[in-house]
């Protein structure tokens, strides 16, 4: 049997704010535009829902007026294959072929967590992810955490515990005074950016943000009971019930790079290559936001806007919003340098050390493999539940050589997991089937 169709003008992947804001430009121009997520709520990482708190203002606009123009709005729902015209989604109610003639897609990022001894400890998390999980309901109220890794995520992660009754400890950036220093010399340009800076200190006074600081182990039983900090001031111990530690983020390029788009790199990691008005390498898929290379909330909402234009044809409003984008990018161009990882970070990464926590592989037994393929046939990493989106991205930064082809553009990574009825329908389809 096969999927039901469904056709769509514009179809955007991504419902966070480059993703809202292509179905609101491509929409209002009276296009038929369709919104996909696998999360169940609108809003990307930003503007994630908080049990609590509902969403930000902006994202509620943003979701009222799809609402308004009709945009059809799939929840839940995992892209989990491409062809070019036509996408896998795997809905609730079955599997779907939705087809289009123009896509956009905005995949955003996710978080680069770096291998260190005691990092599978339970109560250690990403600092996004932490996050994530407290406006969730995760409970924290009362708990000791400490945020580290790179990054202004580590504020906003900070600010949001915070708010969720947590004790915050500090925060360790691994980044230099002196980077931090002359980034905020430079600050004042952005001044809108200088503005969301103060807001977050402001939500955060009375916790210590130190520079130069990295951690280098998490001790625990059954759970991270002491987090090491390796400053230079020497190394010291801070006793907590919770360590949310990340490394900034990775653009997402699985999808893109099912439909063949051309990737580049940014630093060790890929992202989607895009001309100036964000067309990708092939025809009618278009890109916006951090699946660009990670460039922040405002930067996402302009691209988002202008890939909407472009997926409709309205090249002369895309062109209007360039320069906006020049100035977005050039300031995450300064985040990227100032927060770069320095060697100290990578060193934390043993031998012994699990760097695939899902099949347990420790860091040594893949250095020295040809490829990915050798590793997993010899080792199994990268073959668990993550299908390397955490293994082997942190092997990417590490820069192990060999490492590297983990994510080299020319594989088929793995999406999300797959039903089998899903892909045999998927196999069984002929384009020449869809009525124009
Ligand atoms: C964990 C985390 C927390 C963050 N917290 C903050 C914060 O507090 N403040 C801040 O300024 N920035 C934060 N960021 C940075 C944030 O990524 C950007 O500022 C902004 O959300 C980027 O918007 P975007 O639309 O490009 O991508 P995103 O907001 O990441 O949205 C991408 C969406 O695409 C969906 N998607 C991806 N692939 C598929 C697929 N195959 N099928 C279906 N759906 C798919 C995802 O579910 C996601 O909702 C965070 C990032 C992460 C990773």
């Amino acid at each position: 049997m096969r999927e039901p169709r469904l056709r769509y003008d514009v179809l955007v992947v991504g419902a966070g704010p480059a993703g809202l804001a292509a179905a609101h430009a491509a929409a209002a121009s009276g296009a038929r535009v369709g919104v996909v997520d696998a999360q169940p709520r609108g809003g990307g990482q930003v503007w994630r829902h908080d049990l609590e708190r509902g969403v930000p203002a902006a994202a509620r606009r943003a979701l009222r007026v799809l609402d308004t123009l009709g945009v059809t709005w799939m929840p839940q729902v995992q892209v989990t294959m491409a062809q070019p015209g036509w996408l896998l989604a795997d809905c609730r109610e079955g599997p779907r072929q939705l087809h289009y003639r123009a896509l956009v897609l905005a995949t955003g990022a996710r978080e680069l967590l770096l291998p260190f001894p005691g990092w599978t400890l339970p109560g250690v998390t990403g600092a996004g992810g932490a996050q994530a999980l407290s406006k969730l309901g995760w409970p924290l109220r009362g708990k000791r955490v400490v945020v580290a890794g790179s990054g202004p995520l580590l504020l906003a992660s900070a600010a949001t515990l915070r708010a969720h009754g947590a004790q915050v400890l500090g925060i360790h950036e691994q980044a230099s005074a002196h980077a931090l220093r002359a980034f905020a010399l430079r600050l004042p340009r952005w001044p809108g950016k200088a503005a969301q800076a103060l807001a977050l200190r402001t939500r955060l006074l009375g916790v210590r943000y130190r520079t130069d600081s990295i951690v280098v182990a998490a001790h625990g039983d059954d759970a991270v009971r002491e987090v090491e900090i390796e400053s230079p001031h020497g190394r010291r111990r801070i006793a907590c019930d919770q360590l949310a530690v990340g490394y900034g983020l990775v653009a997402n390029t699985e999808l893109a790079q099912l439909l063949g788009c051309r990737l580049e790199h940014e630093g060790r990691h890929p992202r989607v290559a895009v001309d100036p008005m964000l067309r990708t390498s092939v025809h009618g898929v278009f890109a916006a936001g951090e699946a660009l290379g990670i460039g922040g909330r405002d930067c996402a909402l302009v691209e988002g806007a202008m890939a909407g234009y472009m997926a409709v044809g309205a090249e002369a409003m895309a062109e209007r919003l360039r320069r906006r984008r020049r100035r977005a990018r050039a300031f995450a161009e300064q985040l990227r340098s100032a927060f770069a990882l320095r060697p100290a970070v990578h060193a934390a990464a043993r031998e012994d050390v699990l760097v695939c926590r899902c099949e347990d592989v420790p860091l040594g037994a893949v250095l020295g493999m040809a490829n990915a393929r050798e590793a997993k046939l010899a080792s199994r990493c990268g073959m668990g539940a993550c299908q390397g989106r955490v293994c082997g991205t942190a092997l990417a930064e590490l820069g192990l050589a060999r490492a590297e082809r983990f994510s080299d553009g020319r594989r088929r990574p793995p999406l999300f997991p797959v039903r089998l009825d899903a892909l045999a329908g998927s196999f069984l389809h002929d384009p020449r089937d869809i009525p124009s």
